[in-house]
Formats: structure tokens, C-alpha cells, sequence
């Protein structure tokens, strides 16, 4: 199930901790949100299955962490000074500001006027000065995708790790675009984050791993509890390609306002690379690209066996992880009917992105020797490095169990009077609701077998 409108998450967000709008005692900043106690969890979580999948059960990816400031001279040869933009119309009548691409009919949809201005180009990259001078001069640009300082530091990785070609640089991090309209709650937002890899391969096996790559990805959001079917692949048509694309391919989902993109899989050809390249003689490089880069870099690879220098081919898989947030917040939501004719809300999130693994519970807030026994419990389960554990001293066990569904925790472990006398605790499953009883030395093995 998921939910009914957008209005159901927003609200699950604020009440329970996952997502708040930014600076919102001063009014809130617009296309901004924070993520809150159980929020950080989820993204971590999420973040941490796409790095799992890419870097630790690959044998061809390497990680990377750069810097979010960018130099304007990368930007300028990656094309994005020229080019990352979006069509902007005004309307005369209301002084708002749209983009073209996204108005429905060519009318104003605040005021329903028809008199808009021309389209013109917007670039959408944040400007910061860098320094004590603010001279116009010396500023750089917040990176609109981590890709280009991935592209920056090619050859770096490729020096430090001697890989040959096919191999991939994952990055994961904050990326920024100045939005003519964010909306539609975290799936438009102006600061947000990437899950990009760049695969280098050789030039004319690019649209094999192109397809690669796209069933790869389909594969991981199903793991992610949004399941192939409930996704569809979309060929971007050649007038709305990006600059760099030879061809894309976006993975779009049915988010709550409509059926929009979630993660973009394009083929940049060598377009980057053969961008920051300096002009060299011995290099074949195929796509219209500068080649007239301030850099010094060659940006290429030796074979190793006929020497020849290549340019690689990059594919890359794009998704955003405020967007990956917000479609596994759908897919989980559930809203069931008991058979007492209440409802019950619950998140039946996969285990491993629920923010809470297992909700640690003494049925008395007061007592001294069930909440003794509970800590204990919590800290051993704790010590088991599987996510976080919770010690939940509500005294109120309907309710904890309540929040606990709502929040998608799949385990709640109740201590109670019996456990005093023969060392079991209740555990209950979020998605069942059933019950049982195991003994404390057993809660360990349980849970790791669970989150298994
Ligand atoms: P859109 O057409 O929706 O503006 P895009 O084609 O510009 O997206 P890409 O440049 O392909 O997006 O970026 C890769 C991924 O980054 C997207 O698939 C999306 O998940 C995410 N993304 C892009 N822009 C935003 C944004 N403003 N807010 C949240 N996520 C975004």
C-alpha cells in the first residue's frame, strides 16, 4: 500500500521525527527541509545500502568524498557555466516566476493569466565567495553533481589504484541547484543529495553496460522495498538529453503528487573527461567535447597491453537520495484494518533502512529491577552493531507499540514481571503483530538472524 496524498507523509514526517522544514520558527526557507532523530537514520541507512552495493560487493568500484566548493573553471569546461539551466517565464499580472517545461497550459497557475514573458535561460548553480575579498572574482560554485569532482580526480584514482578499465568511482554527498519552483514536499528541494557512479569503460562497450547499469539499478530499488513493478524506464528523448548525454535512461516512480523521475542512468560518452583534457596529440577523443581546457591533465588511461591511450566511456547511474527517502516513505506506508474494526498506520519498511532496529521495553517505567533488566537487554542488543536500539521507558506499552509500527521498527521486546523470574522477554513483530516468548539469551541470536 502507500499513501494517499502527499499531505499523509508530510504530516507522518513532522509527528514522528523524520523530516522538518528548515528555519521554520523564522518562517522556513523555501525548497529546504532538515531531517530529524528518525530521519538522519533512514537517509544513513539508505545511503549506506546504495554504498554497500556499489563500493564493499563490487570488485571494480572505489569510493570518493570530495569537495561541495568548485572551482568555476570546472564548470565552465564541463559545460554546466553555459548550459545547466532551466526555461523561465514571468507572469506580468502576479510577478511570479515559473518554469516553461513545467506549466500544464501556457497560463499563469497562480493567477491564471496568459500574459507570461519569453522563456529565458536560468542557470541553476549557487555562486559563494571564497576568501575575504568580494571582488566579483573570487568565488566558486556549490556543485550541482558530485560527478564533476569525481571527473576532476580521474587520474588521482586511477594513480593510487592502478585499476584498469572497466572501472567505477562512486560519490555520494550534497549537491545543489537553485530551483525555480521546489515543491511537491523533498522531491524538488534546492539543497539535496546524490548517489552517483561513474563507470569508465571501453569506448563501444558503453551501451551494453548502459544496459547493465539499468537492470543493476532496478534490482537495488526492489531490494529497497520499492519493487520493478511499481517503476518504469523512460528513454529520454534526444531534444531533452543533457549536454553530455548520448542517450538516458530515467527510472520514473508514482510519487504521490504523479509519476515522476527517481534516479537518471545516462551515458556521458567522453565528454567530461575529454572536457578538463588539455589538447593532446596522442588522444582520440570522439564526443564534440572543448578539448581546449585550461587544465593539464589527460584525462585518459594506457592500455596496458597495446600502450594506446583511451578516453574512457562513462555510464552513469544518478539517483537522489531525497527522492529515494521519499519513495521508500510511500511504498512502506500501510494503513491495515484490524479485526477489532481500529486501523493500525505502519511503516513495513525493509529491516535494514528501518531507523529504529529493535524498541527495547520495560512494561513498568517505575521499577527498578524491570528497567535494570531492560538496559541491560538494550546495551547487549547495542553491542551487536546492526543499527540503532532503543530503549523505550514510555510505560505505556499499547502506544509503544503504536509509535513503533508507525515508525516502522520491526522489533519490539517487551520486559516484564516474568522475565524476572525466568530470564524470557515477549518479542512482537511489527509486520504480524504476533508474539513470543524467548528466552534473554536467545534475543541476541534472534535479532541477528532477523536483520539478517
Ligand atoms: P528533474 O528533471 O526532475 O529536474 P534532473 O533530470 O535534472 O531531474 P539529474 O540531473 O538527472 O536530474 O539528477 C539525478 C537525480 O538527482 C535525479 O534522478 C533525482 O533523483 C535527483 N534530483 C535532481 N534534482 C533534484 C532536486 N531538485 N531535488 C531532489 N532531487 C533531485
Amino acid at each position: 500500500m502507500t499513501a494517499k496524498s502527499m499531505e499523509e507523509l508530510t504530516s507522518l514526517c513532522k509527528r514522528r521525527g523524520f523530516i522538518y522544514q528548515t528555519n521554520e520558527i523564522y518562517g522556513g526557507l523555501q525548497g529546504l527541509f532538515d531531517y530529524g532523530p528518525l530521519g538522519v537514520e533512514l537517509k544513513n541507512n539508505l545511503k549506506q545500502a546504495w554504498w554497500k552495493s556499489m563500493v564493499y560487493d563490487r570488485d571494480d568500484v572505489e569510493g570518493l568524498d570530495a569537495a561541495i566548493l568548485t572551482s568555476p573553471a570546472v564548470l565552465k569546461y564541463s559545460g554546466h557555466e553555459e548550459t545547466f539551466s532551466d526555461p523561465l517565464v514571468d507572469c506580468r499580472s502576479c510577478n511570479s516566476r515559473w518554469r516553461a517545461d513545467h506549466l500544464e497550459e501556457s497560463k499563469c497557475p497562480s493567477c491564471g493569466s496568459k500574459d507570461l514573458t519569453e522563456p529565458r535561460p536560468f542557470n541553476l548553480m549557487f555562486k559563494t565567495n571564497v576568501g575575504p575579498i568580494d571582488d566579483g572574482t573570487s568565488f566558486a560554485y556549490l556543485r550541482p553533481e558530485t560527478a564533476q569532482q569525481t571527473f576532476t580526480n580521474f587520474k588521482n584514482v586511477l594513480d593510487s589504484t592502478s585499476r584498469s578499465l572497466p572501472f567505477g568511482i562512486a560519490q555520494m554527498g550534497k549537491a545543489f541547484r537553485n530551483e525555480v519552483t521546489p515543491r511537491n514536499f523533498i522531491f524538488r528541494v534546492r539543497e539535496m543529495e546524490l548517489m552517483e557512479l561513474e563507470f569508465f569503460v571501453e569506448p563501444g562497450t558503453d551501451e551494453e553496460w548502459h544496459q547493465f547499469w539499468i537492470k543493476n539499478r532496478l534490482e537495488w530499488w526492489s531490494k529497497q522495498g520499492v519493487p520493478e513493478k511499481r517503476l518504469d524506464l523512460y528513454d529520454v528523448p534526444a531534444k531533452e538529453l543533457a549536454h553530455y548525454s548520448k542517450s538516458t535512461t530515467d527510472i520514473m516512480y508514482k510519487f504521490p503528487h504523479g509519476i515522476e523521475e527517481l534516479e537518471g542512468i545516462a551515458n556521458r560518452t567522453d565528454f567530461d573527461l575529454g572536457s578538463h583534457t588539455k589538447n593532446q596529440s596522442d588522444l582520440s577523443i570522439t564526443a564534440k567535447v572543448l578539448k581546449n581546457s585550461s587544465s593539464n591533465a589527460k584525462l585518459a588511461i594506457q592500455d596496458r597491453e597495446t600502450k594506446r591511450w583511451v578516453v574512457p566511456y562513462v555510464i552513469e547511474p544518478a539517483a537522489g537520495v531525497d527522492r529515494g527517502f521519499l519513495a521508500v516513505l510511500n511504498e512502506a506506508y500501510t494503513i491495515q484494518k484490524l479485526e477489532n474494526g481500529k486501523e493500525r498506520t505502519v511503516l513495513s519498511l525493509k529491516p535494514h533502512l528501518s531507523p529504529i532496529k529493535a524498541a527495547v521495553i520495560p512494561l513498568k517505567k517505575n521499577n527498578e529491577e524491570l528497567v535494570l533488566a531492560a538496559k541491560n537487554l538494550k546495551k547487549e542488543l547495542q553491542g551487536l552493531s546492526l543499527g540503532r536500539i532503543l530503549l523505550e521507558n514510555s510505560g505505556n506499552i499499547g502506544k509503544s507499540y503504536r509509535r513503533h509500527d508507525e515508525v516502522g521498527t520491526p522489533l519490539c521486546i517487551t520486559v516484564d514481571f516474568q522475565t524476572l523470574e525466568d530470564q524470557t522477554v515477549t518479542i512482537r513483530n511489527r509486520d504480524s503483530m504476533d508474539q513470543e516468548r524467548v528466552h534473554l539469551e536467545e534475543a541476541s541470536p534472534y535479532l541477528q538472524e532477523y536483520l539478517r
